[in-house]
């Protein structure tokens, strides 16, 4: 019978590189939980409308990307393609948006139907930053620093540089679409194909295409900071020069948009050149309309997410993954003789001890009995750098015996029999 694999572009995380993720994880939640932000979980399933109506009916994600269904009870259901609809009807229901500010994070697994490649793939991993409540220009430039200061955390700082825009109102912007369709519609057949086709449904979003030919045509496109209104503008200065005193280094970039419906004001990508065409890690803006749209009060807001698949490339390009990570155990016990599980069981009480002295342990029991000799095979190769040896002798003399796998330091040191209570007191000096 053939094997069943997992779904194209949905990736297992094997146990070599869990460390990976685990390190890149826990420095996120390090760097945000040290600005205040608190963490949120929401469900990976979602009403289909909820998305419908955030991320707007005409973008990539909903027109072709999500993996939408019918429960059992007919109601139409999609995996979460994206965090912020969530975590605002999440704030929403339980009321955390009232008379307050918000400044929230999340992880975990969003889902596309895009084409898988290297740094794309159909279950992919987003770490969510969203701030509530707050209007003024110093909140973005606090989410810049804050991921600025991440990046300096991961040791990739050199590798990115952050490009901003303003997309402003949403009426500012409604003017300024009308006079690029009309611009692009008297050149349209020299569009590429996607382009031609975001002329009806997106057309802001032909800014950012990848075509070089679309591109050299934009240079004579209206720009859309002609068209911003002066309460955005200001926004932006505003933004600038905090930035600039805070010394964190940008582009401004007028043809960068979002692929999003949500967006206004603010917006901004965190790129790299080092990871071919998904060179954006991070990205984000305002979205002040949103909560409003989903049927909540006005409420000003502001977030971002990074991939962590294009994060951990970008480490192991870069290579800045720390040698420390790869987890091997400490303390590998054996557990020789036939004493009717005496043995065995001398041993697990003892790794046991082992565990409540030293909470950081990395203990490996042997399990499944076997020779003096193909137990220590297995110690070896655990990578531990101790075995603790349980025979007939140790169990009968309430006693233990260490073996050093590494370097005891002192090379005519490789094995001593210690009393239980001395051996635990040895092996504190040895893993400390
Ligand atoms: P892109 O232009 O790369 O498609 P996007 O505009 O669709 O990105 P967002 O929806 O803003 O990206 O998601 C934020 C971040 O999530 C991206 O910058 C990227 O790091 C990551 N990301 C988005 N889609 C994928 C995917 N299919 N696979 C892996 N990472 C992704
Ligand atoms: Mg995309």
């Amino acid at each position: 019978m053939s094997k069943i694999q997992a779904i194209r572009g949905m990736n297992d995380l094997l146990p070599e590189t869990s460390p990976v993720w685990q390190y890149v994880e826990s420095t996120i939640a390090q760097c945000v939980q040290a600005y205040g932000y608190r963490e949120i979980r929401f469900p990976l399933l979602e009403k289909t409308d909820l998305f419908k109506r955030s991320i707007g009916e005409v973008t990539d994600i909903v027109e072709k990307e999500m993996y939408t269904f019918d429960d059992r009870n007919g109601e139409s259901l999609t995996l979460r393609p994206e965090g912020t609809a969530s975590c605002v009807r999440a704030c929403e229901e339980h009321g955390l948006l009232y008379n307050q500010t918000q400044r929230l994070w999340y992880m975990g697994p969003m889902f596309r139907y895009e084409r898988p490649q290297k740094g794309r793939l159909r279950q992919f991993h987003q770490i969510g930053i969203e701030a509530f409540g707050l209007q003024g220009p110093d909140i973005d430039a606090e989410l810049l620093l804050m991921t600025a200061r991440l990046w300096k955390m991961l040791g990739i700082d050199d590798a990115v540089t952050l490009e901003i825009n303003s997309l402003g109102t949403a009426a500012a912007r409604g003017v300024y679409k009308t006079a690029l369709v009309d611009f692009l519609s008297g050149i349209k057949d020299q569009l590429d194909e996607d382009s031609q086709r975001r002329l009806d449904t997106n057309p802001l979003r032909i800014l950012d295409s990848k075509n070089k030919d679309t591109q050299a045509l934009l240079a004579n496109a209206p720009q859309l900071d002609d068209y911003l209104d002066d309460d955005s503008r200001n926004h932006f200065e505003s933004l600038k020069h905090i930035l600039d005193a805070a010394n964190i280094s940008y582009r401004v970039n007028n043809r960068l948009v979002r692929g999003l419906d949500y967006y206004g004001y603010t917006v901004f990508e965190w790129v790299t050149d080092k990871l071919g065409a998904q060179g954006t890690v991070c990205a984000g803006g305002r979205y002040n309309g949103l909560v409003e749209q989903l049927g909540g009060k006005p409420t000003a807001a502001v977030g971002c997410a990074m991939g962590i698949e294009r994060l951990i490339l970008l480490l192991q390009t870069l290579a800045k993954i720390p040698e420390s990570l790869a987890s091997l155990p400490d303390v590998y016990i054996l557990a020789v003789g036939q004493m009717d599980g005496k043995v065995e069981g001398y041993a697990l009480a003892l790794a046991e001890r082992l565990r409540e002295n030293f909470p950081a342990i990395r203990c490996l029991s042997h399990c499944g009995g076997g020779s003096f000799k193909s137990q220590m095979k297995k110690a070896d190769k655990s990578g531990a750098a101790i075995a603790v040896i349980i025979g007939e002798d140790e169990v009968t003399s309430q006693s233990m015996s260490i073996k050093y796998l590494r370097d005891s330091g002192d090379s005519k040191v490789t094995q001593v029999t210690l009393p239980l209570a001395q051996g635990i007191e040895k092996l504190a000096e040895i893993i400390a």
